[in-house]
């Protein structure tokens, strides 16, 4: 979402004549967007920071803008020890962001943008065009969260739950799609509780599979508690949603997910896989856990373990629980650190097992991939298949944008390589 956010910031930029700079150095105003999820966020920012500082030492220094959740979280505190900071700008407030930058062309004093105003932020930037024209790009439709995990700055960064109008989606899309895009993935904290005027998620994915030319769509992160019937059958009805769902667990036992109010059972869990594989046997799963959750004793993280064998997640996100202020897990008993790193890395090698198993299953079979750009040698293209796994192949002709059917030869650790099956027309020549 922090990417969205940033290229929508700079779409606002852009109308009051600011362009994109590679150099710091170069720079007339700088934009941290930050995340709080996990600690030593706002650490980042502070070191950030130093370096910006280095670079201007002796010269004048550049506008400098601290934006998302850290802005959010700790706005206040970031202004007053940090002076080289003039304005922080919170995720529901970026509509702000260019009146923000001309007060401060005019050195006005420190701003701090920080209130929950999600609908005038959305009205507000609805009126600038998404310049993005990536093959694959995100579309917030949702965001902030109302379900209060007792680990999680969610609910206190981003606010409470909000979802997009249907028609504000669907313009965004087609702006998109004219760009060039082929695949969009919805995004929103909480994408599946996504519900504006009754039309929820499945509603959505709908509409915008009518879209032509656009030929993949996803969405993340959903929670196992709002996947609606209408969200399962939906599987069955557009060959346009992709077969992989991001579905977040946190923990294989269910002492640990009452302990961090996740409003389901393992048992529920595991049935809703069950049913999503029946209605589509090409769906496959990937997940987050938090390891060392404050309470988690070696029988609940051995049920952790057998759950990730259980459903071979094809990518599991792993995370030391890692307590931030102001939630209810902040002040509870937290358990060793280092018993918590040894059970990570047992964990992330049990993952990294079923991933290679996962992937050297893909070897000599035919993937569908969408191609999204040149890779680094001129006659390489990089592109994904249905389940987001990386791919490069080589072609004289230009693929990008083009699905095709992939020959899977071999693999690394983050990359299948595969020789391209079908001909292609003349016109596509790489240029
Ligand atoms: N809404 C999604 C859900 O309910 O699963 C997750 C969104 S959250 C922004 C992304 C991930 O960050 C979570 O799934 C969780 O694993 C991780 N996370 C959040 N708070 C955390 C914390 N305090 N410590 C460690 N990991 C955390
Ligand atoms: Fe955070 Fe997701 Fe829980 Fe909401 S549902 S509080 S975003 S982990």
């Amino acid at each position: 979402m922090n990417e969205y956010d940033s290229n929508r910031i700079f779409d606002l930029a852009k109308k009051i004549n600011y362009q994109k700079t590679e150099s710091i150095g170069e720079a007339d105003c700088y934009v941290l967007n930050t995340c709080h999820i996990r600690e030593k966020a706002t650490e980042k920012v502070y070191h950030d920071i130093g370096r910006v500082k280095k670079e201007f030492k002796n010269r004048k220094k550049p506008i400098v803008v601290v934006t998302g959740c850290v802005a959010q979280a700790e706005g206040e505190v970031l202004l007053k020890k940090e002076k080289y900071i003039d304005a922080v700008i919170g995720p529901q407030s970026y509509h702000k962001f260019n009146n923000t930058l001309i007060k401060l062309e005019k050195n006005t004093k420190k701003i701090n943008f920080t209130e929950f105003d999600v609908a005038d932020k959305f009205d507000n930037l609805n009126i600038i065009k998404n310049s993005d024209s990536n093959i694959s790009t995100f579309i917030t439709i949702q965001e902030g969260c109302d379900k209060f995990c007792k680990f999680c700055v969610v609910p206190y960064t981003r606010g409470p739950e909000y979802s997009r109008p249907v028609k504000e989606i669907l313009e965004e899309c087609r702006v998109v799609v004219g760009n060039g895009a082929r695949e969009i993935t919805l995004l929103g904290q909480n994408v599946n509780a996504y519900n504006f005027e009754g039309k929820k998620l499945s509603n959505l994915i709908y509409e915008i599979s009518k879209i032509n030319e656009l030929k993949r769509i996803r969405y993340t992160t959903s929670h196992p508690v709002d996947f609606s019937q209408d969200l399962i059958n939906i599987y069955n009805q557009t060959e346009k949603l992709m077969p992989l769902i991001h579905l977040p667990v946190q923990s294989g036992s269910n002492k640990v997910l009452r302990n961090m109010n996740r409003k389901h059972t393992i048992e529920e869990y595991l049935n809703l896989v069950d049913i999503l594989k029946k209605i589509n046997s090409s769906i496959k799963f990937s997940s987050d856990f938090i390891i060392g959750y404050p309470g988690e004793t070696d029988k609940d993280f051995k049920d952790t373990l057998n759950l990730l064998k259980k459903v071979q997640f094809i990518n599991s996100y792993s995370f030391i629980f890692s307590p931030r202020p102001g939630t209810p897990a902040f002040k509870m008993s937290q358990i060793d650190h280092n018993t918590s790193k040894k059970r990570l890395l047992i964990f992330q090698k049990t993952a990294e097992e079923i991933k290679i198993k996962y992937r050297k299953s893909l070897f000599g079979k035919k993937l569908r991939v969408l191609f999204e750009n040149r890779s680094g040698k001129s006659n390489q293209f990089f592109g994904r298949d249905e389940h987001s796994n990386s791919v490069i192949a080589e072609s004289d002709f230009n693929l990008k944008g083009e699905i095709k059917n992939v020959q899977i030869i071999n693999g690394n650790h983050n990359t299948l390589f595969g020789e391209v099956n079908s001909k292609i027309g003349q016109n596509n020549h790489a240029a």
